[in-house]
């Protein structure tokens, strides 16, 4: 079991708050990623649940027990440092048999070497690297370090795995071939994962909970398609997602009893049923715009003058302006679209986002 239950958890470094009053239920065996820009406060927020950095105030329990003041070795939470944290001179089998070495955190028994080997044959398995036990760390792949990283911290039977952007030092393929490991890795294990990343596709990809920070507070927690159908606010939307979403100024009015949504060049009635009138920002991501042909609707129409156009080959990305809004549409190839032309663009009230400008939210 490794639920984990944070309650009014905040740091502060010198006056600056790094994180800052976070509530936050981990359940057993979720893949939680704590998304965020740089800065943010993810590492404090990490380290405070490793038991490496003191929290200025607020509770960590695990499993219903108090944490928050038990040193990092008794906590049974395993951080996972990226590869390069294995002993380079020690042997895969020697590396994964280093921590068995120390006494166990509640026992203080230290395994016999028959049990050790029992015991990193058991995770060796469990991780796929049981043919690789006498090679030297350089002789592994990236993937495979990875793993044998995880292994050390599988050895004690941690209640939950700490990542830090365990990925940010792989290049691109590796990057999403290690994705999916890690992804099989938690569903193997049923373990808790808590992942640390500024990277959007890693957090949608590997995922079953992302928790949006912004400035060391909560934005949006929910599952990737909740916060990508459902963002809460106008930094989730264009933190997720890529191209980001598009934000049109407009103003929500109520005129003889119609709600409209108007903006700098075009108008349309809202059946949302918001009748406030307010500033409001429109949202809309780029492949629920459309470049209309000839006779085509949408109910919101902009004209947007083109300024770049990228050519993906499964799919055509047109950048442009309508009015003072950058807007960017995605859509399927098309080759008859060029820098500085004039087109209409189209989008639906089923896809829309409406924002307060003033908030954001
Ligand atoms: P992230 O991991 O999301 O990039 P961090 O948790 O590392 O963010 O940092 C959050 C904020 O706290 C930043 O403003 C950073 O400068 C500050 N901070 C982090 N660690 C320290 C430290 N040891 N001393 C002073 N400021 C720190
Ligand atoms: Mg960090």
């Amino acid at each position: 079991m490794g639920a984990i239950s944070i309650t009014g958890l905040a740091r502060s470094f010198k006056g600056t708050v790094a994180v800052d009053a976070v509530d936050l239920e981990i359940a057993d065996g979720e893949f939680c990623v704590l998304l965020g820009p740089s800065g943010c406060g993810k590492t404090t927020l990490l380290r405070m649940l490793a038991g490496l950095l003191e929290p200025t105030a607020g509770a960590i329990a695990i499993d219903g027990v108090d944490i928050t003041d038990r040193p990092s070795k008794d906590r049974d939470i395993a951080m996972v440092f990226q590869s390069y944290a294995l002993y380079p001179h020690l042997s895969v089998y020697r590396n994964l048999e280093f921590p068995l070495t120390q006494a166990h955190k509640h026992t203080g028994v230290t395994l016999d070497k028959a049990q050790r080997r029992a015991r990193i044959e058991e995770v060796a398995a469990a991780l796929d690297i049981g043919h690789l036990l006498d090679r030297l760390p350089k002789a592994l792949s990236g993937g495979q370090r990875q793993r044998v990283a995880v292994g050390r911290a599988l050895v004690r039977e941690p209640k939950a795995f700490l990542m830090d952007e365990p990925l940010s030092n792989l290049d691109a393929a590796l990057r999403t071939q290690t994705r999916q490991e890690l992804s099989a890795l938690h569903q193997r294990l049923g373990a808790t994962f808590v992942y640390v990343t500024h990277d959007q596709v890693e957090a949608m990809t590997m995922a079953t909970k992302i928790v949006v920070l912004n400035k060391g507070r909560i934005e949006q927690v929910g599952t990737p398609l909740d916060v990508y159908d459902r963002p809460a606010s106008t930094f989730v939307a264009t933190f997720i997602g890529s191209p980001a979403m598009n934000l049109l100024p407009a103003r929500i009015t109520d005129i003889d009893g119609v709600v409209r949504l108007i903006g700098a060049d075009f108008a349309a009635d809202l059946w949302d049923g918001r009748v406030d009138e307010f500033e409001a920002l429109i949202g809309a991501r780029p492949e629920h715009m459309r470049v209309l042909g000839h006779g085509e609707r949408g109910d919101i129409e902009l004209a947007i003058q083109v300024a770049s156009v990228e050519q993906l080959g499964h799919e055509t990305i047109v950048y442009g302006k309508a009015a003072d809004a950058d807007v960017c549409v995605r859509g399927a190839r098309t080759g008859d679209i060029r820098v500085g032309d004039i087109v209409r663009v189209g989008l639906d009230l089923a896809h829309l986002h409406i924002f307060d400008a003033a908030t954001g939210r």
